[in-house]
């Protein structure tokens, strides 16, 4: 029975079954549709750490090398991703400029940053409130970090720009890919749950679940 116990339900066929403890490198498949549960990672935290660790240190050349110079007529015209907020203040856009450098620069930088910090907090085997307030931060603000669109915006601009003159990619295009891939894999990959309920554990003195 599963009155008294924790217990999950399947997203595939909606089967009722009883959670139990999940050790990293094995799954928890449902016994009705073969469909994965849950499967913990088998370092979680030693790939939070190196996946941050690689954002972090592309951001800044990614921000600050030119993502891409334009030639025309013997002019070189070289922008970088700061710049480019830049220029959207000075032309007035500046609510389009706040966006831009909230989703593309401030967002995936705490987002790294928070993954880092909640990493070396459990590896030091801390689980009190800072860890619980960065896990939930972490969680609002990954919402934020919209990568993509950034990219997707310099490749219309590359598209449009390629037959009006010479057009480049920069350094800072390749280290904006590789920062941009590396903070992804650690948005897809970094699972909070195994940290949750060893914060649970730590804590104690459980809740029972009432139905209001
Ligand atoms: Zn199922």
């Amino acid at each position: 029975m599963l009155y008294g116990q924790p217990h999950i339900a399947c997203h595939e066929c909606d089967a009722l079954l009883a959670t139990v403890a999940v050790p990293p490198g094995k799954k928890l498949v449902c016994p009705r549709c073969r469909c994965t549960l849950r499967k913990p990672a088998r370092d979680p935290i030693d790939r939070g750490l190196a996946l941050s660790l690689t954002s972090l240190t592309l951001m800044v050349p990614a921000f600050f090398m030119p993502i891409m110079t334009f030639n025309m007529l013997g002019l070189d015209t070289v922008d970088t991703m700061v710049k480019g907020v830049l220029h959207l203040f000075q032309a007035g856009f500046w609510w389009m400029a706040l966006l831009v450098m909230f989703c593309s620069i401030v967002a995936p930088m705490l987002q790294n940053a928070l993954v880092l910090l909640i990493c070396l907090l459990v590896r030091a085997g801390r689980y009190g409130g800072l860890l619980v307030l960065l896990l939930k931060s972490q969680s609002r603000i990954g919402r934020w970090a919209m990568l993509e669109v950034y990219m997707l915006s310099i490749l219309v601009a590359y598209i449009k720009m390629i037959d009006s003159g010479q057009v480049h990619m920069g350094v800072g295009m390749i280290c904006f890919s590789g920062m941009m891939l590396s903070t992804t894999l650690n948005a897809v990959m970094f699972d909070t749950h195994p940290i949750w309920e060893k914060v649970g554990q730590t804590r104690g003195g459980l809740h029972e679940n009432r139905p209001l």
